[in-house]
Protein backbone atom coordinates (compact mmCIF):
# COMPACT_ATOMS: atom_id res chain seq x y z
CA UNK A 1 0.00 0.00 0.00
CA UNK A 2 0.57 3.51 -0.65
CA UNK A 3 0.00 6.86 0.50
CA UNK A 4 -1.86 7.34 -2.91
CA UNK A 5 -2.06 11.20 -1.86
CA UNK A 6 -3.06 12.24 -5.60
CA UNK A 7 -5.75 9.89 -5.85
CA UNK A 8 -7.38 11.18 -2.48
CA UNK A 9 -10.42 13.07 -2.78
CA UNK A 10 -9.03 15.65 -0.26
CA UNK A 11 -6.75 18.60 -0.98
CA UNK A 12 -2.84 17.40 -1.34
CA UNK A 13 -2.10 19.27 1.80
CA UNK A 14 -4.95 17.91 3.69
CA UNK A 15 -3.94 14.32 3.01
CA UNK A 16 -0.46 15.15 3.41
CA UNK A 17 -1.65 16.37 6.98
CA UNK A 18 -3.60 13.68 7.54
CA UNK A 19 -1.07 11.04 6.75
CA UNK A 20 1.67 13.14 9.21
CA UNK A 21 -1.33 12.10 11.69
CA UNK A 22 -1.50 8.64 11.18
CA UNK A 23 2.40 7.90 10.76
CA UNK A 24 3.87 10.80 13.31
CA UNK A 25 6.17 11.73 10.40
CA UNK A 26 7.01 15.30 9.15
CA UNK A 27 5.98 16.64 5.62
CA UNK A 28 9.51 15.60 4.24
CA UNK A 29 9.46 12.59 4.83
CA UNK A 30 5.88 11.32 3.40
CA UNK A 31 7.53 13.58 0.46
CA UNK A 32 10.79 11.60 0.04
CA UNK A 33 8.57 7.80 0.64
CA UNK A 34 5.41 8.36 -1.05
CA UNK A 35 6.13 4.90 -2.93
CA UNK A 36 7.29 3.21 0.99
CA UNK A 37 4.83 0.04 1.62
CA UNK A 38 2.39 0.78 4.67
CA UNK A 39 0.46 -1.40 6.94
CA UNK A 40 -2.87 -2.23 6.15
CA UNK A 41 -3.62 -1.14 9.67
CA UNK A 42 -1.91 2.22 8.77
CA UNK A 43 -3.99 2.61 5.77
CA UNK A 44 -7.20 2.43 7.54
CA UNK A 45 -6.54 4.56 9.71
CA UNK A 46 -6.09 7.15 7.23
CA UNK A 47 -9.03 5.69 5.88
CA UNK A 48 -10.85 6.76 8.29
CA UNK A 49 -9.70 10.46 8.89
CA UNK A 50 -10.34 10.82 5.21
CA UNK A 51 -14.10 10.02 5.51
CA UNK A 52 -14.67 12.16 8.62
CA UNK A 53 -12.61 15.24 6.65
CA UNK A 54 -14.79 14.01 3.62
CA UNK A 55 -18.32 14.26 5.69
CA UNK A 56 -16.82 17.83 6.87
CA UNK A 57 -15.87 17.42 10.16
CA UNK A 58 -13.42 20.10 10.53
CA UNK A 59 -9.76 19.60 10.22
CA UNK A 60 -9.21 21.25 13.58
CA UNK A 61 -11.05 18.35 15.51
CA UNK A 62 -9.78 16.03 13.05
CA UNK A 63 -5.77 16.25 14.32
CA UNK A 64 -6.87 17.76 17.42
CA UNK A 65 -4.86 21.05 17.26
CA UNK A 66 -4.99 24.26 15.53
CA UNK A 67 -1.82 26.48 15.43
CA UNK A 68 -2.96 30.29 16.81
CA UNK A 69 -0.18 33.01 16.81
CA UNK A 70 2.31 30.49 16.81
CA UNK A 71 1.47 27.98 19.09
CA UNK A 72 -0.25 24.35 18.85
CA UNK A 73 -3.67 24.53 20.95
CA UNK A 74 -5.44 21.54 21.53
CA UNK A 75 -8.89 21.57 20.03
CA UNK A 76 -11.91 19.25 20.85
CA UNK A 77 -15.35 19.50 19.89
CA UNK A 78 -16.05 21.30 22.95
CA UNK A 79 -14.51 24.38 21.94
CA UNK A 80 -14.43 27.01 19.18
CA UNK A 81 -11.61 26.61 16.14
CA UNK A 82 -9.40 29.49 16.77
CA UNK A 83 -9.26 31.70 13.87
CA UNK A 84 -6.74 33.96 12.88
CA UNK A 85 -9.00 37.05 13.07
CA UNK A 86 -9.18 36.57 16.56
CA UNK A 87 -4.86 37.41 17.09
CA UNK A 88 -6.03 40.92 16.80
CA UNK A 89 -8.05 40.67 19.41
CA UNK A 90 -4.33 39.30 21.13
CA UNK A 91 -2.76 42.12 19.89
CA UNK A 92 -5.00 44.84 20.91
CA UNK A 93 -5.33 43.40 24.13
CA UNK A 94 -1.38 43.37 24.52
CA UNK A 95 -1.60 46.78 23.15
CA UNK A 96 -3.92 48.16 26.24
CA UNK A 97 -1.36 46.35 28.68
CA UNK A 98 1.38 48.50 27.14
CA UNK A 99 2.94 50.74 30.46
CA UNK A 100 0.50 48.94 32.91
CA UNK A 101 2.78 46.90 34.87
CA UNK A 102 1.57 43.06 36.84
CA UNK A 103 -1.83 43.90 35.25
CA UNK A 104 -5.26 41.90 36.06
CA UNK A 105 -6.51 40.44 32.79
CA UNK A 106 -10.00 39.01 32.85
CA UNK A 107 -11.24 36.66 29.62
CA UNK A 108 -14.30 35.68 29.47
CA UNK A 109 -15.98 32.72 27.55
CA UNK A 110 -12.32 31.51 27.01
CA UNK A 111 -12.98 28.12 24.82
CA UNK A 112 -10.01 26.62 24.02
CA UNK A 113 -7.98 29.29 25.95
CA UNK A 114 -6.24 30.63 22.98
CA UNK A 115 -6.80 34.52 23.80
CA UNK A 116 -5.82 34.02 27.51
CA UNK A 117 -2.83 31.79 27.28
CA UNK A 118 -1.52 33.79 24.29
CA UNK A 119 -1.64 36.68 26.45
CA UNK A 120 -0.09 35.17 29.71
CA UNK A 121 2.47 34.34 27.71
CA UNK A 122 3.45 37.11 26.38
CA UNK A 123 3.13 38.78 29.32
CA UNK A 124 4.55 36.94 31.93
CA UNK A 125 4.09 39.51 35.20
CA UNK A 126 -0.10 39.45 33.92
CA UNK A 127 -2.21 37.83 35.90
CA UNK A 128 -4.70 36.33 33.77
CA UNK A 129 -8.09 34.88 34.83
CA UNK A 130 -10.28 33.06 32.24
CA UNK A 131 -14.16 31.70 32.79
CA UNK A 132 -16.36 29.86 30.82
CA UNK A 133 -19.70 28.31 30.83
CA UNK A 134 -18.92 25.01 29.81
CA UNK A 135 -16.93 22.87 32.19
CA UNK A 136 -15.46 20.92 29.10
CA UNK A 137 -14.27 24.08 27.68
CA UNK A 138 -12.26 24.80 30.61
CA UNK A 139 -11.07 21.77 30.87
CA UNK A 140 -9.15 21.73 27.05
CA UNK A 141 -8.15 25.22 28.08
CA UNK A 142 -6.58 24.69 31.23
CA UNK A 143 -4.74 21.60 29.51
CA UNK A 144 -3.72 24.35 27.11
CA UNK A 145 -1.88 26.19 29.73
CA UNK A 146 -0.05 23.58 30.94
CA UNK A 147 0.92 21.85 28.04
CA UNK A 148 2.16 25.68 27.03
CA UNK A 149 3.60 26.52 30.34
CA UNK A 150 1.06 29.73 31.17
CA UNK A 151 -0.20 29.58 34.52
CA UNK A 152 -3.84 31.08 34.86
CA UNK A 153 -6.38 31.11 36.98
CA UNK A 154 -10.51 29.60 35.87
CA UNK A 155 -13.53 30.02 36.64
CA UNK A 156 -16.86 28.15 35.75
CA UNK A 157 -19.75 30.62 35.04
CA UNK A 158 -21.27 32.96 32.40
CA UNK A 159 -19.81 36.17 31.80
CA UNK A 160 -19.62 38.20 35.17
CA UNK A 161 -21.39 35.34 37.16
CA UNK A 162 -18.59 32.87 38.19
CA UNK A 163 -17.03 32.73 41.11
CA UNK A 164 -14.97 36.68 40.21
CA UNK A 165 -14.99 37.95 43.20
CA UNK A 166 -15.11 42.34 43.55
CA UNK A 167 -11.47 42.09 41.55
CA UNK A 168 -11.06 45.00 39.12
CA UNK A 169 -9.03 44.47 35.98
CA UNK A 170 -7.11 46.12 34.42
CA UNK A 171 -8.10 44.56 30.85
CA UNK A 172 -11.45 42.73 30.05
CA UNK A 173 -11.24 40.35 26.57
CA UNK A 174 -14.01 38.29 24.93
CA UNK A 175 -14.19 36.63 21.90
CA UNK A 176 -18.16 36.33 22.77
CA UNK A 177 -20.82 34.09 20.34
CA UNK A 178 -22.30 36.80 18.22
CA UNK A 179 -23.72 35.40 15.30
CA UNK A 180 -27.28 35.98 14.81
CA UNK A 181 -29.72 33.11 15.67
CA UNK A 182 -31.04 32.89 12.25
CA UNK A 183 -27.86 33.45 10.12
CA UNK A 184 -27.56 30.66 7.26
CA UNK A 185 -23.43 30.57 7.97
CA UNK A 186 -24.11 28.32 10.93
CA UNK A 187 -25.22 25.63 8.45
CA UNK A 188 -22.11 25.99 6.97
CA UNK A 189 -18.57 24.50 6.94
CA UNK A 190 -17.09 23.94 10.41
CA UNK A 191 -19.33 25.99 12.28
CA UNK A 192 -22.18 22.61 11.64
CA UNK A 193 -19.42 21.48 13.60
CA UNK A 194 -18.57 23.65 16.92
CA UNK A 195 -20.66 24.05 19.56
CA UNK A 196 -23.56 26.42 19.07
CA UNK A 197 -23.21 28.31 22.54
CA UNK A 198 -20.09 29.76 21.65
CA UNK A 199 -21.33 31.01 17.77
CA UNK A 200 -24.69 32.32 18.67
CA UNK A 201 -26.14 33.63 21.55
CA UNK A 202 -29.67 32.27 20.62
CA UNK A 203 -30.94 35.86 19.64
CA UNK A 204 -29.99 38.81 17.58
CA UNK A 205 -26.30 38.01 17.99
CA UNK A 206 -25.67 41.15 20.92
CA UNK A 207 -26.84 39.76 23.74
CA UNK A 208 -23.47 38.39 25.44
CA UNK A 209 -21.94 41.51 23.54
CA UNK A 210 -24.27 43.75 25.39
CA UNK A 211 -23.47 41.77 28.69
CA UNK A 212 -19.74 41.63 28.96
CA UNK A 213 -19.84 45.69 28.02
CA UNK A 214 -22.42 46.65 30.69
CA UNK A 215 -20.49 44.67 33.37
CA UNK A 216 -17.20 45.76 32.40
CA UNK A 217 -17.50 49.13 34.60
CA UNK A 218 -17.96 47.13 37.74
CA UNK A 219 -15.38 45.39 36.92
CA UNK A 220 -12.20 46.96 35.48
CA UNK A 221 -9.98 49.94 37.54
CA UNK A 222 -9.93 53.17 36.61
CA UNK A 223 -8.56 53.64 33.08
CA UNK A 224 -9.12 50.00 32.34
CA UNK A 225 -10.11 48.69 28.85
CA UNK A 226 -12.55 46.08 27.57
CA UNK A 227 -11.80 44.92 24.02
CA UNK A 228 -14.59 42.61 22.13
CA UNK A 229 -14.56 40.53 19.12
CA UNK A 230 -17.67 40.95 17.34
CA UNK A 231 -19.58 40.77 13.72
CA UNK A 232 -18.85 42.18 10.54
CA UNK A 233 -22.01 44.54 10.97
CA UNK A 234 -21.94 44.67 15.05
CA UNK A 235 -18.99 47.37 15.42
CA UNK A 236 -20.94 50.38 15.24
CA UNK A 237 -23.67 48.73 17.53
CA UNK A 238 -21.11 47.81 20.18
CA UNK A 239 -19.71 51.47 20.18
CA UNK A 240 -22.87 52.62 21.06
CA UNK A 241 -23.01 49.89 23.98
CA UNK A 242 -19.44 51.28 25.01
CA UNK A 243 -20.16 54.81 24.54
CA UNK A 244 -23.86 54.35 26.37
CA UNK A 245 -21.79 52.84 29.40
CA UNK A 246 -19.48 55.19 29.66
CA UNK A 247 -16.15 54.27 27.92
CA UNK A 248 -13.73 56.61 26.04
CA UNK A 249 -10.86 56.57 23.21
CA UNK A 250 -13.53 54.19 21.62
CA UNK A 251 -11.96 52.60 18.32
CA UNK A 252 -12.68 49.46 16.07
CA UNK A 253 -10.24 47.87 14.51
CA UNK A 254 -10.16 45.67 10.84
CA UNK A 255 -9.44 41.99 9.95
CA UNK A 256 -7.40 40.65 7.44
CA UNK A 257 -10.41 41.25 5.00
CA UNK A 258 -10.75 44.77 6.05
CA UNK A 259 -13.92 44.41 8.72
CA UNK A 260 -14.08 45.75 11.67
CA UNK A 261 -13.54 42.80 13.93
CA UNK A 262 -12.48 44.28 17.09
CA UNK A 263 -13.39 47.32 19.67
CA UNK A 264 -11.96 48.14 22.53
CA UNK A 265 -12.83 50.91 25.02
CA UNK A 266 -11.33 52.78 28.12
CA UNK A 267 -12.92 53.96 31.77
CA UNK A 268 -12.08 57.51 32.27
CA UNK A 269 -9.73 57.68 35.86
N1 LIG B 1 -15.70 34.33 14.01
C1 LIG B 1 -16.54 33.18 14.03
C2 LIG B 1 -17.16 32.98 12.67
O1 LIG B 1 -17.79 33.86 12.17
C3 LIG B 1 -17.62 33.28 15.07
C4 LIG B 1 -17.05 33.21 16.42
C5 LIG B 1 -17.91 33.83 17.45
O2 LIG B 1 -19.14 33.91 17.37
N2 LIG B 1 -17.28 34.30 18.44
O3 LIG B 1 -16.98 31.94 12.10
Amino acid sequence: MRTRVAASPLPRLEAHMLWRQVLGVPHSWLVAHDDEPLAPERVVAYEVLEARRVAGEPMAYILGRREFLGRDFRVTPEVLIPRPDTELLVEAGLRALAGRENPRVLDLGTGSGAVAVSIALARPDAQVTATDLSAAALEVAADNARTLGASLQFFHGNWYDSRLGSAQYDLIVSNPPYIHALDSHLGLGDLRFEPTMALTDGADGLSALRAIVDGAPSHLMPSGVVCVEHGWDQAGAVRDLMRHRGFADIASLRDLAGIERVTHGRLPF
